[in-house]
């Protein structure tokens, strides 16, 4: 069995401790993938010194040579995007389709951050003295550690390093403990691409140990973090007393809203694919479908029978819709939540089991599940259960629609379905999501938009687009008085000025 190791100070190493983690295919419990460094804070700590050797190389060497790295790393992605899907698929279950979509959005992102090499622009403003100039410009930070979840594993490793890097900084990596393969092609592929060996240290591991040592240690400013909301809120604490720069994305309860005028065979396809892909481990996975009462009963019927066609298998295979859970805790939560629904007196209208078909035993598959009859408030409606359900809601009118869209703890996306322009302008501008669809299910993030929620679902910072690279650098003013006097500001220009 392949025995994986770390990247560390320039070279790929066995952890400290010397343990190792298996990682297997959630698919097919047997299959095991291989084995990963049990890193723990020593492994940290090393990466941590050189990291910072190699930000010193890597600020000083200019942006758009930054960005040509960036370019290769593109081009070697695509070379592998094949492979690449094929492992992510075995070791984390979702179908290939969507495993490919994973890496074309790293390859998307990496020449996003190519160009940006050649803008990172700054402002030059006019000064309020003569002779005299006023600039901005971006500056890289240190040296920033990633700590990202197991549903994305490219995607989101490369939304958070690409932007990282062509700003100057230099990164720890830690990728999810489930999701080590994708983890470690990416890192080759930037070595391969020419970043400087000691700008990426990749140090595999749990997140109690390595990411803990991450988030606490005190030479590391930048952390930027996607996963659970219960893990945010641990990194958020200790991040506030240190006060280092934080990224948090977490959870999501996203909506879609089906209006009576919507084209009804455009919503099941939207839904399907927005509550079943990735078997609903997405943060932006629709898990409430909250219906006008006039397509209600129509629409639910049609997409109940649409779910129980849906087909469960390897991701690998041909034909499979919807792969497994990642792990055994993943699908004892879903379990616990069927117990809730029914305990609330919500309908299952379909799945809430595992399957029995032949190929889904040896996996952690759970049936695509809908519940309808479910009302605003009930703990089935309010929080992430991150799995193959959803939640139906019915509504009369849009304020009342708005509203139970709006009344979670979360913010991250929310969908619309309707032809009526008026209602889709209005759910622009009022539900509280940071990103809504219109007339498109609520996953479909593209890598050049900003992407990001609203209340317990970040910060308030951003992946993606213009917006991240804001994050990942640090603004500069530079004041250039070339007049051979004192100028004072706010005051020689103003003398004189009545009391
Ligand atoms: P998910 O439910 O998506 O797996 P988690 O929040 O458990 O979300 O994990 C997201 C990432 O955070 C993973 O890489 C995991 O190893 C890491 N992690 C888990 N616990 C901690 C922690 N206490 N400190 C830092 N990172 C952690």
């Amino acid at each position: 069995m392949k025995q994986f190791r770390n990247f560390v100070a320039g070279e790929w190493v066995a952890p400290a401790g010397g343990e190792y983690f298996e990682n297997r295919n959630p698919a097919d419990m047997s299959d095991v993938v291989g084995q990963f460094p049990l890193s723990g804070a020593a492994d940290v700590e090393r990466a941590v010194e050189s990291a910072w050797r190699g930000f010193e190389l890597w600020r000083r060497t200019p942006a758009p040579a930054r960005g040509d790295v960036m370019r290769r790393i593109g081009d070697l992605m695509v070379k592998r995007k094949e492979e690449i899907a094929d492992q992510m698929t075995r070791e984390m279950g979702k179908p290939l389709t969507e495993t490919r979509g994973d890496v074309q959005e790293g390859i998307d992102t990496a020449y996003y951050a190519a160009g940006e090499g050649r803008r990172l622009f700054g402002h030059t403003v006019p000064s309020e003295m003569r002779n005299k100039w006023a600039m901005s410009y971006r500056r890289p930070i240190g040296v920033c550690g990633i700590i990202t979840p197991f549903n994305f594993p490219m995607a989101i490793p490369t939304w958070k390093m690409f932007p990282a890097l062509l700003c100057g900084n230099a990164c720890i990596f830690k990728p999810a403990e489930d999701v080590p393969v994708t983890g470690h092609m990416l890192v080759e592929i930037m070595l391969e691409a020419g970043l400087p060996p000691e700008v990426i240290q990749l140090v595999h591991g749990v997140g109690e140990s390595v990411g803990a040592a991450i988030v606490n240690h005190p030479r590391i400013p930048v952390i930027s973090f996607t996963g659970s909301t219960e893990t945010g809120r641990i990194v958020g604490e200790i991040c506030g007393r240190m006060h280092k720069r934080l990224s948090l994305e977490m959870g999501g309860k996203n909506a879609m809203l089906v209006f009576d005028d919507a084209d009804p065979e455009l919503a099941i396809e939207g839904v399907l694919w927005g509550a079943f892909g990735t078997t609903g481990q997405r943060c932006t996975a629709t898990s409430r479908l909250i219906v006008q009462d006039g397509i209600h009963d129509e629409l639910v019927s049609r997409l109940i029978d649409r779910a129980r066609a849906l087909k469960l298998g390897d991701g690998r295979k041909k034909g499979t819709d919807v792969g497994p859970l990642i792990n055994q805790n993943a699908l004892e939560k879903v379990e616990r939540y069927i117990d809730i629904g029914q305990g609330e007196g919500a309908d299952l209208m379909c799945g809430g089991q595992r399957p029995t078909a032949p190929g889904t035993e040896k996996g952690f598959f759970f049936e695509p599940t809908i519940f309808a009859r479910v009302r605003a408030g009930m703990r089935l409606e309010q929080e992430e259960i991150f799995g193959p359900v959803l939640s139906v809601i019915r509504f009369q009118t849009v304020d009342e629609a708005f509203a139970i869209n709006n009344d979670v703890r979360y913010g991250l996306s929310s969908s619309v379905y309707t032809r009526d322009v008026n209602v889709a302008m209005r759910a622009i501008v009022e539900l509280d999501n940071g990103i809504t669809y219109i007339n498109a299910p609520t996953i479909g993030a593209e890598a050049h938009l900003p992407f990001g929620g609203v209340k317990q679902t970040g910060n308030g910072h951003r992946e993606g687009g213009w917006e991240v690279y804001e994050f990942y650098s640090e603004t500069k003013v530079g004041y250039l008085d070339f007049s051979g006097a004192l100028q004072r500001a706010q005051i020689d220009n103003y003398l004189g000025t009545p009391d």
